[in-house]
């Protein structure tokens, strides 16, 4: 049996649960639905049931007052959910500790953060490798630490906050190696000023690595990961300011573990599944949904928000969040036009000044062509159906111009992640042909959204239930 509530908001990150609690308390009855165990996404992230531990940063008490918040409120809350599938406006199904739910609403906000960008490189696929913004997760949700000797990689903010974690928590960061130089840090420092407490937690994170006399290795990206079965070594090489590989002295380094990343993608799965309008923004993190500045999206009742609409940041996020509940309520004829112009204001306003922290942050993050150029033919590019860039680059020569076509020549994105991992990079590689991202397109939104059981789905029956029909007469 499908349920009906006024508003579905799926994604209890920043955006999301800050979206419901809005529109809930404007007297819409709200659903929010996320695949975690409780409410704090990404950035404020819950350590996992039974690993409770005092508050011991600023996330940890933005995430615990959201939740004591959420409690308080009205919304429904549906945790340990995970959406496979949305149909026309706006059926949604999820698979839950009971098997399948269906929600209906006439509004959906989408709130579904953003995952991360692997560039691959030769044994990018040994256990070992973990993607630096997963290793967040490994510290914060379930305080382990990815090796006992660790080499962190890629570009961004998270590199120093993932080697200070390792340290924090005992390990051994055996060295650091950013794709960005000291320069690039430098020339964005009046962005990152803008928001003072996160330059000091970065600046305390880079103190900890000196105190600790990490080896920090700017502009150097990581050539291979070797090892007998997992990884025990990691080759690092220079790259030049576009991250191009230079023909120097490669350094090699004993770890049982490498963290690597370079940025986020948006998590757009939602929009594209329900066929709103995309645009391509390289420094957004990619392929976004077109938003008003509410955001609502082309299709009417979608609204999109938080990271999923465009990399920004946790803050960005909750107050996006905030105003797009807000605006499905003023939709929903719950809040009258001038009182939600009065209270949209305000968030406007704080959204804009957070913009010059979060571009910094995104230009550190986007893409690099010139890297994603350099991956050896012979690497495997989607790790599900295991299609290296060498056949990419034949079905290239083949005729495949777009990303469906690509899909249908290699299989490249058919496999569980659904080319959440290897749609970023495959897409760049084409585009380095055929001319630009937006020639290429994207993958046709389908479901399932997230790999579900088949079990899962039909439930549990027994064979002799199932009705045989009469033999046909002959
Ligand atoms: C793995 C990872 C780790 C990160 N770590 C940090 C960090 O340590 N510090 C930092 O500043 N930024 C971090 N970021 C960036 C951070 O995600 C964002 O800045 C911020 O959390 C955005 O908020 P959001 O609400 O848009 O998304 P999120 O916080 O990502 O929330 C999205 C929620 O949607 C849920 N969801 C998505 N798809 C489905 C589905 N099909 N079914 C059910 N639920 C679904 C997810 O479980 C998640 O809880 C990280 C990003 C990633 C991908």
């Amino acid at each position: 049996m499908t349920r009906a509530v006024d508003l579905i908001v799926i994604g209890a990150g920043p955006a999301g649960a800050n979206a419901a609690l809005a529109a809930a308390r404007t007297g819409l009855s709200v659903t929010l639905l996320d695949e975690q165990p409780t409410a704090g996404g990404q950035v404020w992230r819950a350590p996992w049931p039974g690993l409770m531990r005092p508050a011991r940063s600023v996330e940890d008490e933005e995430g615990n007052l959201l939740r004591t918040r959420l409690a308080e409120s009205t919304v429904d809350l549906r945790f340990g959910r995970r959406i496979w599938s949305i149909t026309d406006r706006f059926r949604v199904d999820a698979i839950g500790p009971d098997g399948n739910e269906g929600i209906s609403a006439p509004r959906l906000i989408a709130a579904l953060g953003a995952h991360e960008r692997v560039v691959p490189f030769p044994g990018w696929t040994l256990p070992g490798v973990v993607g630096l913004a997963a290793a967040t997760v490994l510290l914060k949700s379930h305080s382990v630490v990815p090796g006992q000797r660790v080499v962190v990689a890629g570009c961004g903010p998270l590199l120093a906050a993932v080697a200070a974690g390792i340290i924090k928590l005992g390990g051994d960061v055996a060295a650091v190696a950013d794709l960005s130089g000291p320069g690039d840090w430098l020339s964005l420092t009046p962005n990152f000023a803008t928001r003072p407490y996160l330059l000091a937690q970065g600046i305390g994170w880079a103190s900890k690595l000196v105190t600790k006399q990490i080896p920090i290795y700017f502009r150097h990206a990581v050539r291979r990961a070797e090892g007998n079965g997992c990884v025990e070594r990691v080759v690092l090489g220079p790259v030049d300011s576009h991250a191009a590989g230079v023909k120097r002295g490669e350094i090699t380094l004993e770890a049982d573990a490498l963290c690597v990343g370079h940025g986020l993608v948006p998590g757009a799965e939602v929009t594209k599944l329900l066929r709103a309008r995309h645009v391509y923004d390289r420094l957004r993190g990619g392929w976004i949904p077109e938003v008003d500045a509410v955001g609502r999206s082309s299709v009417a009742g979608l609204f999109a928000i938080g990271d999923g609409a465009g990399i920004r940041g946790a803050k960005p996020a909750q107050i996006a969040g905030e105003l797009a509940g807000l605006a499905a309520a003023h939709d929903a004829g719950a809040i009258a036009p001038g009182d939600f112009a009065r209270m949209a204001k305000p968030l406007q306003a704080r959204l804009r000044g957070l913009g010059p922290f979060s571009r910094a942050a995104a230009r550190l993050m986007a893409v690099r062509p010139e890297q994603v150029a350099g991956i050896p033919l012979e690497t495997v590019v989607c790790r599900c159906e295991d299609v290296t860039r060498g056949e990419i680059e034949a079905a290239y020569e083949a005729g495949a111009c777009e990303m469906n076509q690509l899909k249908h020549f290699t299989r490249c994105g058919m496999g569980p992640c659904q080319g959440r991992m290897c749609g970023d990079i495959a897409a760049e590689l084409l585009a380095q042909h055929v001319g630009d991202r937006e020639a290429v397109g994207y993958w046709t939104g389908r479901p399932p959204l997230r790999p579900v059981g088949f079990d899962d789905l039909i439930g549990t029956f027994s064979y002799s239930d199932i009705p045989i029909p009469n033999p046909a007469p002959l």
